[in-house]
């Protein structure tokens, strides 16, 4: 198979619009949630799961989350004729329950997971505001391979995990640069576009909103100075004009 990428389509939440950008209006908007296979060089690469809808977690409840069957991991696999046994890494962002509820798939797989250090330690006990995003039932398994790292590292030429803390301790994102394609995959360091453009403004949802601005001022460089486009995490303007699964990118 031809390098290339596709998004994948894993569900949505219904919230208020302040969540995603502070003091924003509280109308209640539709916010994708968003995972993507990567096929370089023959290796199947997924960043982020989406979330476990059978969990029932009370914020489920209170964003109204949806994930219908075909919106399931292994259902947007398919779209792309893949398995889960037929991935090679696995890159979680953070374990947030919209990210993390598909990590249980790849239970006894063997199948690498790359996390970051201070964020798995974060997720078994997290500050008092971030109780409610994480479920020891996505993430706390044995028979899961997870491969722990600290900061940036390199995938392979083409492909380089980026840290981007501050949403959580530990959210980290996805530099891929080859030829004229330049992205780069923010997962919740950026929720919108709007979060960095024009200027920067604060998200509803963060740990730490100082290492935040750092990170986006990050992103943001990227984007100005080496033209990375940016895929942010839950924009829902920019998710409409994007294509997905069975769609592939080109790379
Ligand atoms: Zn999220």
């Amino acid at each position: 198979m031809n390098n290339g990428f596709s998004l994948l389509d894993v569900g949505e939440n219904y919230h208020e619009k302040s969540i995603l950008i502070y003091g924003d209006s509280n109308d209640i908007i539709k916010v994708p949630f968003i995972s993507v296979i990567f096929t370089i060089e023959n290796k199947n690469i997924l960043f982020d799961t989406g979330p476990n809808i059978d969990g029932n977690y009370p914020i489920m409840k209170r964003f109204s989350t949806k994930q219908n069957k075909g919106q399931k991991l292994e259902e947007q696999l398919k779209l792309i004729n893949l398995n889960i046994t037929d991935i090679d890494l696995v890159i979680v962002s953070h374990l947030h329950f919209d990210h993390a509820g598909g990590l249980k798939l790849f239970r006894k797989t063997g199948i690498p997971v790359l996390i970051q250090k201070n964020e798995i330690n974060y997720a078994y006990n997290p500050d008092f505001f971030y109780k409610e995003v994480y479920y020891r039932e996505d993430f706390d398994y044995e028979d899961i391979n997870y491969e722990t790292i600290n900061g940036d590292y390199e995938i392979n030429d083409k492909l380089k995990v980026i840290a981007l803390y501050g949403h959580t301790p530990g959210t980290q994102g996805l530099l891929y640069k080859y030829n004229n394609n330049k992205m780069i995959f923010t997962s919740d360091a950026v929720y919108t576009i709007k979060n960095i453009k024009p200027e920067l403004r604060r998200q509803g949802f963060d740990s730490c909103t100082s290492m935040w601005g750092e990170s986006a001022k990050k992103v943001l460089l990227k984007n100005r100075i080496e033209n990375y486009e940016i895929y942010p995490g839950h924009d829902p303007e920019f998710y409409l004009n994007k294509k997905f699964a069975p769609y592939i990118y080109k790379l």
